[in-house]
């Protein structure tokens, strides 16, 4: 491909003129929006006139003038919109970790006589571990068993409670098939839990049509809420009012405001909340889904495809690199992953050059497409640089060995 082909390609993009609603800065070409989203203009905006007009001048009261009551509910059904839920099953609140264990829990009570929660061994380690911690917790009474991802359907034994899976591995990129594994689990008598971070505002998902049982997701990824932005949950209509969360807090009281000594949980999707809700960041969240209110996700997933695409042609077949994400866009995420012995220092020589991707161990470089705003020349000129690194062995110096805490 060449430079003027890859500006083709943004001349007729549909999504074009989304980049202009975030702030990145000029000459940095950003792909991580798979593990931190760009910031958008209008969440700078927003977060001024929070801080000035409800939280200083309106203060407390801003509870019920500005609504930060129904707030997780009302940027729930944002979120549901994305991920194909109707209104009144999803909830902003808490982080994903927080959410897989109230939702673990709750799982694992309504299926009684079954104990077992099913997972894949390179699941997340967040989601094996909360798994681990419920098993302590019941004494190991709840076990969590996990197997290589071809192995899935026939593990799905009569002691699996829950199925719990990421849709797209946050290493290789791969997407599981969530229609026929939802199917397999709900034969098999499981529930299914799929875990949706690498997901929400990439993929088109349709959590109703398929009969997703239970589901979470992040809000600072590529819904761009922010760092440590809210996450939400998802819970189907149908298994409403028959599960339990333990984390019985009073913001998920029917009534919390009847300060009542003794708990009785909302009937709808606010049982899912614990505590207070942290106001400021959902806010940031809510602000930042606005640019999804006329996007198309279709058009987003075809753009991803198209950039994992151009950038999958120009490096799979540098030296030492081998493409770790499926050749075949259909089955891969919005990220790319390409092993190379080196794969850290490299990372660290393109941050020095302004392309922004991460490692992963042991020998992962990773790379995020964000179709709201990466451009195909962006894209081709990333690849350009990283040729350049590999080829010129610049990497090998030794300040892009050192490690730092976060990588
Ligand atoms: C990013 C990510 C998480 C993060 O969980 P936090 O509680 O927000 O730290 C969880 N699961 C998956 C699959 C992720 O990709």
């Amino acid at each position: 491909m060449t430079p003027d082909e890859a500006r083709q390609l943004d001349a007729q993009d549909p999504l074009r003129t989304s980049r202009r609603a975030f702030d990145l800065p000029a000459g940095l070409i950003y792909l991580d929006g798979n593990s931190l989203g760009a910031l958008p203009h209008r969440v700078r905006q927003v977060m001024a006139d929070v801080i000035a007009d409800e939280w200083g001048r309106d203060l407390i009261r801003s509870w019920n003038s500005h609504d930060w009551i129904n707030l997780p509910l009302t940027t729930g059904d944002r979120i549901g919109s994305i991920i194909g839920a109707a209104p009144g099953q999803v909830i902003c609140t808490d982080s994903t970790s927080v959410n897989l264990f109230k939702l673990l829990a709750a799982a694992l009570q309504h299926q009684q006589g079954r104990s077992v929660i099913l997972s894949q061994t390179d699941n997340f380690p967040t989601d094996l571990y909360m798994a681990e911690g419920l098993a302590r917790l019941t004494g190991e009474a709840v076990r969590l068993t996990t197997v290589a991802a071809e192995a899935l359907s026939q593990a799905l034994s009569d002691d699996v409670a829950v199925l719990m899976l990421t849709h797209v591995n946050f290493r290789d990129g791969r997407i599981h098939d969530l229609p026929g594994l939802t199917r397999a689990a709900h034969d098999a008598g499981a529930l299914v839990l799929w875990d949706l971070s690498h997901s929400a505002g990439v993929l088109p998902l349709a959590l109703d049509e398929h009969q997703v049982d239970l589901a979470v997701g992040c809000g600072y990824k590529y819904l761009n809420g922010g760092p440590g932005a809210p996450a939400w949950l998802y819970v189907n209509h149908a298994l409403q009012g028959r599960i339990h969360q333990p984390l019985s807090g009073w913001m998920g009281h029917a009534r919390p405001f009847d300060f009542s000594p003794t708990y009785e949980p909302a009937t709808g999707i606010s049982r899912f909340l614990s505590g207070t809700p942290g106001i400021l960041s959902m806010k940031a969240l809510e602000a930042a889904l606005d640019l999804y209110a006329d996007v198309s996700i279709d058009a987003v997933r075809q753009k991803s495809m198209q950039l994992t695409g151009v950038f999958v042609r120009q490096v799979a077949s540098l030296p030492g690199v081998t493409l770790a994400s499926p050749e075949d866009p259909e089955l891969r995420g919005s990220q790319v992953s390409l092993q190379h012995p080196d794969a850290y220092a490299i990372v660290q020589a393109l941050i020095e050059r302004g392309v922004i991707g991460d490692f992963r161990e042991p020998d992962l470089m990773r790379f995020g497409f964000a179709p709201l705003y990466n451009s195909f020349e962006e894209v081709w000129t990333a690849a350009g640089i990283l040729a350049e690194i590999i080829g010129s062995g610049s990497y090998r110096e030794p300040r892009f060995q050192e490690r730092r805490q976060v990588t």
